[in-house]
């Protein structure tokens, strides 16, 4: 898991969207069986109203703190959820409060784009008219999230399509992740820092048999990279493990939910590829190619970075699929430190000869 950061102007474009679309929803008066939770609902409305900066941008730990400010009697109300109906519809307290905050609607860009514009030969134009609005599209666009946060093998490709004949939706495919599962907390559904940018099987393969509570690490938070590297057993078998660098129940958790090892057990190739590298590019052969190139190049560090294939820099760690593990693995061979381990090179030798 990466730490994300996000500018100030997804903050200002999301906060104009929530004060437009969503703060207006708030006065909706739905009908319950029971007065009481009519009036709950009121009460909890109005707590929304003079929260909505928080609700709309605010951090994790201000959400955490909303959650954990919130009067037992509207906690109840939340965890009970009655039926209830609006507009002669009925429905769960849960599903009215995901309508309010409208989730589904930020979502849906048939109001944007009309069906006959949404074909791939169209996508400059569609990324030109949507630059007008504030969509989910946009949202990850202006994040600069490319690879997936949550395991870094899979990249996040934003691209609407128009999913099927029966459903006639345009749908973003990549995936933003409600971290706080929104049947849980609804009214975090519509919190910028709650939703991930992150790639399909993470999000909907994986995630949905589990789901990540309150007390869970947030992406927005942390840098899970500081916790554990990706290691492989060089003169064995060659296997990828996880060697953790803290003890943490929440990397456990994290590695659990998200099946890092057994995923990353699959690339155990791209660790033999590094494993011959080790040996081909000596030090001294790095030192000669940067000599020979100087010109072009800043560091000697550039030219190893280039041709074995990782970036030392631990903020880049989300803009390429594999850099944690490329780096970790590196790190294990001592490209980055340039420690001469004779004695692990000859075995490395020894073990390609084979
Ligand atoms: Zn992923």
């Amino acid at each position: 898991m990466m730490q994300l950061e996000l500018s100030k102007e997804i903050e200002k474009k999301h906060l104009k969207y929530f004060q437009e679309k969503v703060l207006t929803n708030f006065d909706i008066k739905p009908k319950f069986l029971n007065i009481t939770n009519e009036n709950i609902h009121i009460q909890f409305m109005n707590y929304c109203k003079t929260k909505f900066r928080v609700l709309a941008i605010g951090k994790p730990e201000d959400l955490r703190k909303f959650r954990s400010e919130l009067p037992e009697e509207i906690l109840s109300l939340i965890d009970e959820n009655p039926m209830c109906s609006y507009r002669g519809k009925k429905l769960k307290y849960n599903k009215l409060l995901l309508n309010i905050f409208g989730y589904e609607k930020f979502c849906n860009l048939n109001q944007y784009v009309s069906k006959e514009l949404l074909t791939q030969e169209n996508y400059k134009q569609i990324n030109s008219e949507l630059k007008h609005y504030w969509t989910p599209y946009n949202f990850v666009t202006m994040s600069n999230v490319r690879a997936c946060p949550y395991c870094n093998r899979q990249y996040i490709t934003p691209i609407y399509i128009h999913s099927n004949e029966k459903n006639d939706k345009h749908k973003l495919r990549a995936d933003l992740d409600h971290f706080y599962p929104k049947s849980k907390y609804p009214y975090f559904s519509m919190s910028i820092y709650n939703l991930v940018p992150c790639c399909k099987f993470c999000n909907s393969s994986l995630k949905h048999v589990k789901e990540f509570d309150i007390t869970d690490v947030n992406p927005y938070e942390e840098n899970f990279d500081d916790y554990f590297k990706f290691r492989t057993d060089i003169l064995n078998d060659g296997d990828v493990y996880i060697e953790k660098t803290h003890l943490d129940h929440r990397i456990d958790r994290y590695l659990d939910y998200f099946q890092i090892e057994s995923l990353y057990s699959y690339h155990k190739n791209q660790a033999e590829e590094m494993i011959q590298k080790r040996i081909i590019y000596p030090e001294s052969y790095i030192d000669e190619l940067y000599k020979n190139n100087e010109l072009y190049f800043a560091s000697k560090e550039e030219i190893k970075q280039l041709v074995i294939g990782y970036i030392s820099d631990r903020g880049c760690l989300n803009d390429e699929a594999f850099l944690k593990f490329r780096r970790d693995i590196a790190e294990q061979l001592h490209f980055i430190d340039c420690i001469t381990d004779d004695e692990q090179l000859e075995k490395l030798k020894e073990l390609i000869g084979k």
